[in-house]
């Protein structure tokens, strides 16, 4: 018998044996735009290389994590020495404590803040603390918005109507999204609606403040100012979901950047610098209700783990050193730019959108896509042939049109300029 070339397509044939779908999350699996998926080999700086040896310029970084790009010297340095000293104690550890500290000062709506291992962790953690605290059981969260796996927040709206959520996969019961009501997001009078009619009943709002799992989507300057408002006049408490705007959009995140002091704050991605990470944190108050402070119940084995937290902590401190953000965001503008440009060029209209090193292209002649209705009117078929085209130039972007992209430290003006002249290219061919 002989062993079969070791390709992505072999692998992801192999791996379908095993793993359901071949993938572990199932974004990976390339469904949205057809083939097979890459099977990655190393990663470096800005560059991912698959078992084929063919080297990618990446605007995924995992996702969002590899904000210093991928392998950074430091970070792995730093993880290399946590690891002599041991992976796991299940006891506590100063590192934890850094962390925490570190992410406070950066965020100071963040008072006290308890570490988990993903952000859909941190999410479903946080929704219990909210409606313990208020008392309460109505969540209302925005259609598009993803909060993770967690039961009570995997629903979305038929129409953008205002709708009692019907849960979005099987196995979820109706009783557990009953509670959950999802509006059309950036739609202020949907809100108002929803409090004047269950007001007393909303223990808290869940939002992503820049909407990065519908593409890239930014709240209009009034929308997360109302959302403040109405949580204040009721009582309920405003979760920010920061799990990708954490430290992407600007260091303090998306709430600096827009001013806007949540109650609480989920966060992930970023604050684990690749290793499984989440967190939750927010107004002292609220967070003493957690045990073994108060009654409410979390908790979390490999919560806090040394080798987690000392990656997270080192790409905080690097990302907090002055100026790190200016550059990045400045290639981001200048890439946007040029996939406007192109587009016009070519006839191909491309909008983009940007919030801080996160953003977003649409194939769509609309200047500003707001909510999962407009994102979904979008050109798919343009979006499969641009992803194809451009994986066969090198550059790899979110394999699903309703993925945000993401810049790093690592990326270059040469990278920018590639990916633009490529686009331009590629655009061209687009029918
Ligand atoms: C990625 C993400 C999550 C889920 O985090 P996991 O670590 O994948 O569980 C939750 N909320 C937002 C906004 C995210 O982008």
């Amino acid at each position: 018998m002989t062993e079969k070339p070791k390709t992505s397509a072999n692998l992801f044939d192999q791996a379908k044996h095993t793993i359901p779908g071949g993938v572990n999350s199932p974004v990976r699996a390339f469904k949205a735009v057809g083939g097979s998926p890459v099977f990655i080999q190393s990663a470096k700086g800005a560059y991912i290389t698959d078992v084929e040896g063919k080297r990618y310029l990446d605007y995924v970084g995992s996702w969002g994590p590899m904000l210093l790009g991928h392998a950074h010297e430091a970070v792995i340095a730093t993880v290399q020495n946590a690891c002599q000293n041991g992976l796991s104690f299940g006891a506590p550890c100063e590192l934890e404590t850094q962390l925490a500290e570190k992410i406070c000062t950066l965020i100071p709506s963040i008072e006290l803040i308890r570490m988990v291992n993903s952000g859909t962790e941190a999410t479903m953690s946080a929704i219990r603390l909210a409606r313990a605290y208020t008392q309460r059981n109505t969540i209302i969260k925005f259609e598009g918005c993803y909060h993770g796996h967690v039961d009570s927040l995997l629903v979305k709206a038929g129409s953008g109507a205002l709708t009692l959520g019907t849960p979005t996969s099987p196995g979820i019961p109706n009783s557990t999204t009953e509670q959950t009501l999802v509006l059309e997001y950036n739609n202020c009078e949907q809100v108002t609606t929803a409090f004047k009619e269950h007001g007393e009943h909303i223990a808290a709002i869940i939002v992503e403040p820049v909407a990065g799992n519908m593409n890239c989507i930014p709240p209009s300057a009034e929308f997360l100012q109302h959302l403040r408002k109405q949580c204040d006049q009721f009582q309920s408490l405003l979760i920010f979901d920061e799990v990708m705007t954490g430290f992407r959009v600007a260091l303090g995140g998306a709430q600096s950047y827009y001013n806007i002091q949540p109650d609480l704050t989920t966060l992930g991605k970023v604050i684990g610098g690749g290793l499984p990470v989440g967190a939750f944190g927010g107004k002292r108050m609220i967070m003493e209700q957690l045990a073994p402070l108060g009654p409410v119940y979390q908790a979390g084995t490999l919560s806090g783990n040394p080798i987690a937290m000392s990656a997270g902590l080192k790409t905080l401190e690097l990302i907090s050193e002055p100026n790190f953000y200016d550059p990045i965001i400045k290639l981001t503008s200048t890439l946007c730019e040029g996939l406007e440009t192109a587009g016009k060029d070519t006839g191909i209209t491309i909008t983009t959108h940007q919030a801080g090193t996160l953003f977003g292209f649409f194939f769509s002649d609309q200047a500003h896509i707001t909510n999962l209705t407009e994102v979904s009117a979008c050109n798919g078929e343009y979006f499969k042939q641009f992803f194809q085209a451009m994986l066969t130039k090198g550059i790899y972007w979110a394999p699903s049109a309703f993925e945000a992209s993401f810049m790093s430290s690592a990326h270059t003006a040469e990278d920018i300029n590639y990916t633009i002249e490529q686009a331009r290219a590629v655009l061209k061919t687009l029918s």
